[in-house]
């Protein structure tokens, strides 16, 4: 069996040594800091300071999958994957669905697409994931949580209308995820559009497009009479070189929950966004505060699917409770292991759940006197 020295899992989880062996002691354990545990009682420390899963698919491989860096020649590239953001009523919506009719595939036409809270586009020129997350609010709660899913956000501005309120949020969000805008001037169509004043109005707020000297690419389309789409998803797939992203496939999955849902017949399902690695029908995973075994997948299209690379949205049936939009999705080797993370997170969820119940209790009693 694998072991780890004390002082080597303290470096690579950032702590103090002298941490480590506090809570060794505390689990009945002397040891020294030259002196190696096993996986299982690594894993345990780990659970003990909180450390999320993303470490734990290491843990039990004896520290040597997720810590270390992914070799180069491992490292593959992937789609990016794609926000549409900005105020209500300039055509994000029309815009996504535009942009899906248009690239069906001679294979798919027909087929019913599913909503499962991303799709996966086959244009021309490459492959794009989107996110169909109406408006900012999934953006945010999703990076609140921590989880950075977008490469790239498409701000969507109405050229009838100019920037809002919530373009501005937009953008603002955008800018502090630190990920790049590709600004859709939509409603070309419309007779009083004004594609000049979006760009006028967008270099105040530092977006300056390129004719303007700055680097932010602006695209004028027409959700509605579908112009400019294929001009855009280019100016996309541009920018998405430029970020060069790649991904290891060839380990176990990791990905965040876009959405979730209790389905009749299938019980809890959600759509997992890989970010790294591949799923397989049959892999073990641990999700927020619940665990599973992928029972099945299905992909934008309902198609049932075996297996699923980065950047991919799958719809997973197989977990033992309703995961959240934001969860972290990690597989894990067995489900020995799953059970057991699963459970120590539930015992601190109810901890907190106690501990704030009993300090409302003591505040409505001190504010009642
Ligand atoms: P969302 O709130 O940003 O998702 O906006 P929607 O996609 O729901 O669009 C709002 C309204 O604008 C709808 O009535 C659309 O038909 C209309 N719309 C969207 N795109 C265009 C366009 O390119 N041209 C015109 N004329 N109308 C559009
Ligand atoms: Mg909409």
């Amino acid at each position: 069996e694998e072991a780890i020295r004390v002082s080597d899992m303290a470096k690579q989880m950032g702590l103090k040594a002298q941490e480590i062996i506090k809570i060794l002691f505390s689990m009945g354990m002397m040891t020294t800091i030259n002196q190696s545990i096993d996986q299982d009682t690594a894993t345990l420390v780990a659970t003990e300071f909180g450390y999320e899963v993303e470490q734990v698919g290491f843990l039990e491989e004896g520290f040597t999958q997720t810590l270390e860096e992914d070799k180069l020649e491992d490292l593959a590239p992937r789609p990016p994957v794609v926000t549409i953001m900005g105020h209500v009523d300039h055509g994000k919506t029309s815009l996504l669905d535009a942009i899906r009719e248009t690239n069906v595939t001679k294979g798919e036409a027909g087929g019913i697409t599913q909503h499962i809270g991303a799709y996966h586009v086959e244009t021309s020129r490459g492959i794009i994931t989107f996110l169909d997350t109406p408006g900012h609010e999934a953006f945010t709660a999703m990076r609140a949580r921590g989880a950075q899913v977008t490469d790239l956000v498409i701000l969507v501005v109405a050229a009838d209308d100019g920037v809002m309120e919530q373009t501005k949020e937009a953008v603002n969000h955008a800018k502090a995820a630190n990920v790049p805008i590709v600004v859709a001037v939509n409603k070309i169509d419309k007779e009083d559009a004004n594609p000049d004043r979006v760009i006028r109005e967008l270099s105040e707020m530092g977006l300056l497009a390129e004719a303007w000297g700055g680097d932010t690419i602006f695209a004028n389309v027409s959700a509605k009479q579908r112009i400019g789409l294929d001009e855009l998803l280019e100016m996309v797939l541009l920018q998405a070189e430029v970020l060069d992203l790649k991904a290891n496939p060839g380990k176990r999955a990791r990905g965040h929950i876009v959405e979730a849902r209790l389905d009749k017949g299938r019980g809890p399902v959600a759509t997992v966004l890989i970010q790294e690695g591949s799923l397989h029908e049959g892999d073990v995973f641990v999700c927020g505060l619940y665990q599973g075994k992928v029972r099945a997948m299905l992909d934008d299209k309902g198609q049932k699917i075996k297996e699923a690379g980065p950047s991919y949205p799958v719809e997973v049936q197989g977990f033992d409770g309703l995961a959240e939009s934001g969860d972290e999705f990690v597989v894990v080797a067995d489900e020995k292991i799953a059970r057991r993370i699963a459970s120590a997170r539930q015992t601190k969820e109810r901890e907190k759940t106690l501990a704030k119940a009993s300090k409302v209790t003591l505040d409505s009693f001190l504010a009642s006197k």
